[in-house]
């Protein structure tokens, strides 16, 4: 291998190592869409209860019983 040669490859390390920390970040998800109708959440329609978001009220009551009826 000649000096050239040597340089080339520790330029083209040096590019995938650049790129490699882009695909290895892990992207944060927040909650878009409501709970129990899955539907995307509208900024000023949701319904916040205990930590998470719902279209409204209604919403909300029918996860409450879709989980309480899945621990049983
Ligand atoms: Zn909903």
């Amino acid at each position: 291998m000649s000096a050239e040669e040597a340089k080339q490859v520790v330029q083209e390390k040096a590019a995938q190592a650049k790129e490699a920390p882009k695909q290895a970040k892990p992207t944060a998800e927040k909650q878009a869409n409501c709970l129990a109708c899955n539907k995307p959440i509208i900024k000023l329609r949701r319904y916040y209860r205990d930590g998470k978001f719902y279209c409204n009220k209604r919403c909300w009551r029918k996860h409450i019983t879709k989980s309480k009826e899945e621990k049983k």
